[in-house]
């Protein structure tokens, strides 16, 4: 099937890339010409395992293009994905500028039937809006061309993109209209071979599917840092906790890790949306404006037990110390640093006088295009050279390859000998039996 995909993103680009996999011709649209231009020319602006080598092979054979160009991208496509971003607003609602303004060029250009669908994270009752934008930029052309609008809301994980658009969990559909349904699951045959994955419904609730999908991973990741922060005052292990809770199906084992609160582009935006929708239609979101608080807070609690070591010593404090941070990224395997935890960490020690000698696999480029060249500000190219001259280590990002240091090694590289460990990656004990005093999330002897 031929596809037009607006907005290469994390979303549209791997969307795209996987829908190209499977054979289907698709053209990716982006108002940012030098990321098409890069593109072109086999520069991917983001970093997912496996992304690079399959967007470069369907290029090669010439199943998936790049352009600015939106008039070419709507003429080619029986399908027209809107997968451009979605920020939040002033008021934290979400900004819908680019998808109706993606809305409006369909409208402006459209010449054959065609199915828009909205892959963005939208609130409810966006598709109509997007409809009503189309079918205006119809009018003021006096043509008139039969076309569907589709909510498709996509659930991939970033680090893991590929995989989880090849193999989805569900795909969720919601249209009123069989034509549209029956059309996007041919599109969607290949993903859907081993059993049925595809969920349709109205469009209404397949927006607030995603909304509430995600408010509940943040829900969940909140409950658990409350519990961690109840375990550090009670003197109980909320790692213990975790085990202890897991193993209940009801319960299961994702998505209950305490740490440094959660980041990027969706969790933070999405639940203060959802918030917002609830609050303007009359009903107060308890729960959700508590998910939020309580991550805000967790946010800045590696700082606290920064601050709690160093002013309860003999030691002048913070101002003039060293801190290696190993991890930038919202989370592993991903070059992400929206709303990430470090960024409010960097924040408080470069506010408290200290130094920073930071490391991440991915998101060194990302980190220096949004700090810039700063005095207090080292970018390191290995985890080894961010310990150089480091009074402690904060490990803020649980990248697999900071999981097992050598701990005497960082005793002997660490002036003030003190790990902070922001994921709850380590063993407590066998960073104190090398000789360091260990932080974690909710490890009760923290306190
Ligand atoms: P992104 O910021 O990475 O990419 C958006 C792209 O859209 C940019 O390249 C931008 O230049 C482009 N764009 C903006 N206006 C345009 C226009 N008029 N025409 C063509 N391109 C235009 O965003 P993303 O992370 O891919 O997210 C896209 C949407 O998908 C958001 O609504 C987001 O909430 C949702 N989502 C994101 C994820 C994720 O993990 N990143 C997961 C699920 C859903």
């Amino acid at each position: 099937m031929r596809v037009a995909i607006f907005g290469t993103g994390y979303v549209g680009l791997v969307t795209g890339t996987c829908l190209a996999e499977v054979g289907h011709d698709v053209v990716c649209i982006d108002v940012d010409q030098a990321k098409i231009d890069g593109l072109n020319a086999g520069v991917i602006p983001i970093y997912e395992p496996g992304l690079e080598t399959m967007v470069r092979a369907n290029h090669a054979a010439g199943r998936l293009s790049f352009t600015t160009d939106a008039a070419a991208g709507v003429g080619r496509g029986d399908v027209i994905f809107i997968a451009v971003g979605t920020p939040p607003d002033e008021d934290g609602s979400a900004d819908l500028r680019y998808v109706l303004q993606v809305a409006r060029t369909i409208g402006e250009r459209l010449h054959r039937p065609a199915i828009i669908v909205d892959k963005s994270t939208v609130p409810v009752g966006t598709a109509d809006r997007v409809r009503a934008e189309i079918a205006t930029a119809l009018d003021a052309r006096g043509a008139d061309i039969a076309f569907d609008v589709v909510s498709n809301p996509e659930f991939l994980k970033e680090g893991a993109a590929v995989e989880d658009c090849m193999r989805p969990d569900r795909i969720v559909i919601g249209s009123d209209s069989p034509g549209a349904i029956g059309t996007l699951r041919r599109l969607y045959a290949p993903f859907n071979r081993n059993h049925d994955r595809i969920v349709t419904m109205d469009v209404r609730s397949a927006e607030l599917t995603k909304y509430a999908a995600n408010a509940m991973l943040a829900t969940k990741i909140s409950f658990m840092n409350e519990i961690a922060n109840i375990a550090e005052r009670v003197g109980a292990d909320v790692e213990m906790v975790r085990k202890g809770i897991g193993s209940d199906p009801r319960i299961g084992w994702h998505f209950i890790y305490p740490g440094a609160g959660y980041g990027g582009s969706c969790f933070p935006k999405d639940v203060q949306a959802l918030a917002r929708t609830s609050a303007q239609l009359g009903h107060e979101p308890m729960l959700l404006s508590a998910v939020e608080s309580v991550n805000e807070r967790q946010k800045g609690h590696l700082f606290e037990l920064v601050q709690r070591h160093f002013d309860k010593g003999e030691d002048e404090g913070i101002r003039g110390r060293t801190f290696a941070v190993w991890g930038l990224a919202f989370k592993p395997n991903t070059d992400d640093m929206r709303e990430a935890s470090s960024r409010k960490l960097l924040a408080q020690l470069w506010q408290a006088g200290a130094k920073v000698r930071a490391y991440d696999p991915e998101a060194t480029d990302e980190a220096r295009r949004i700090f810039g060249e700063r005095d207090d500000l080292v970018l390191c190219d290995s985890e080894q050279a961010a310990l150089e001259g480091a009074d402690a280590l904060v490990v803020v990002t649980e990248w697999k390859q900071f999981r097992s240091p050598d701990f005497r090694q960082l005793k002997a590289a660490l002036g003030a000998g003190v790990v902070f460990d922001g994921r709850n990656v380590y063993d407590p004990r066998e960073v104190e039996d090398a000789g360091l005093a260990y932080y974690g999330i909710g490890r009760g002897r923290s306190i």
